[in-house]
């Protein structure tokens, strides 16, 4: 038997633990998922967050390992008390829920769709053709899992996109650039520009005032990554003098986000609740059980986390 503990909220839980219980049932071993299990009894741990967070973890002393069942990590992975190996979720649903939010948002600023959702006043405009996607250049900052599921599904739709990472990547169909040469480069030529970076000490605030002077004048930006990445108060200015064409936000420094941020009643802000990809249970079960098999059939984890580089 295998003592599996949850730490997680009620709802995430309720939530969850159906389709946890299904996965684990398909394992050559008994899983004893719970809420209650007593600490030093502990084989592994599903992180979901929430209200009550775990912060400690010194008692959990033969835990092999702390799975979460976000892609962000921000949260605990600077925790001094996690002397485990913790791994984040891939997979899951998120790709493709992320590649649905992106594309549509994407789309939406291409074809130029607000003109015809908020103007139909009985005028005929038919004076503007869109360009086709090969003329319309994406920047896709962050390479990782979803940067580059995202990519892949805008280079299909014809888009030239252009992906930056820390590290060189080679995607098939993306121009690939990283590191600081790669950095002004990337943002040059992003007519819209997709932030799917983690939010780490490196990242934070990476689109500032001189970030957003990079981008060529009528640019959108997609931020379905974290709030922290963006400075908040150089994307106003730039969307107020007219340099940025429209910000759609699905994340924000704090969230839920105040009902009197300047975000909202912005005239060309789209504010989404934090909704661009969530993890699906029936999906992310199926990863944690294989993660938990691989474990105790002594394989290496998938999806650790680099605690140093904080992602
Ligand atoms: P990954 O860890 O797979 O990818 C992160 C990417 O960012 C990698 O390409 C990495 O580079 C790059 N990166 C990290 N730090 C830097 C840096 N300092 N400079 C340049 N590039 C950097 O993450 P995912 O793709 O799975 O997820 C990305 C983020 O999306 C999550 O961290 C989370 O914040 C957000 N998210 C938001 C959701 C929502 O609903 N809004 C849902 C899910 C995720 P390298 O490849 O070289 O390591």
């Amino acid at each position: 038997m295998i003592n599996i503990l949850f730490a997680g909220d009620t709802a995430v839980w309720d939530e969850y633990a159906p389709h946890l219980r299904s996965a684990f049932d398909a394992l050559p071993f008994n899983a004893d998922l719970s809420r209650d299990h007593a600490a030093d009894q502990v084989d592994y741990i599903i992180f979901g967050g929430g209200e009550t967070p775990l912060k400690d973890f010194t008692p959990f002393t033969r835990a092999k390992l702390v799975q979460r069942l976000w892609a962000g990590v921000e949260d605990i992975v600077g925790n001094d008390t996690l002397n485990m190996p913790l791994a984040r979720m891939v997979g899951g649903g998120l790709d493709q829920g992320m590649v649905e939010w992106v594309t549509g948002h994407v789309l939406r600023h291409h074809l130029g769709m607000d003109a015809h959702l908020n103007g139909q006043d009985g005028v005929w405009r038919n004076d503007v053709t869109p360009p086709l996607s090969r003329n319309r250049p994406i920047t896709i900052l962050g390479l990782g899992a979803l940067g580059q599921a995202c990519g892949t599904a805008l280079a299909a739709l014809g888009f030239p996109v252009t992906g930056w990472s820390r590290s060189q990547k080679n995607v098939p169909g993306l121009r690939c650039l990283c590191g600081a040469d790669g950095f002004a480069a990337a943002l040059s030529t992003a007519e819209i520009l997709v932030l799917l970076l983690p939010k780490t000490p490196a990242t934070e605030s990476i689109l500032d005032a001189a970030a957003l002077e990079k981008l060529p004048k009528g640019a959108v930006v997609l931020n379905p990554g974290r709030g922290g990445l963006i400075d908040d108060q150089a994307l106003l200015q730039a969307l107020d003098n007219g340099h940025i064409a429209h910000a759609t936000l699905d994340t924000f420094r704090i969230e839920p986000l105040p009902a009197n941020d300047p975000f909202w009643p912005h005239p060309q802000v789209t504010v989404t609740p934090h909704i661009a990809s969530a993890t699906r249970p029936d999906l992310a079960a199926e990863v944690v059980a294989e993660n938990i098999a691989r474990g105790e059939d002594g394989k290496p984890f998938l999806h650790l986390v680099d605690r140093a580089a904080g992602y």
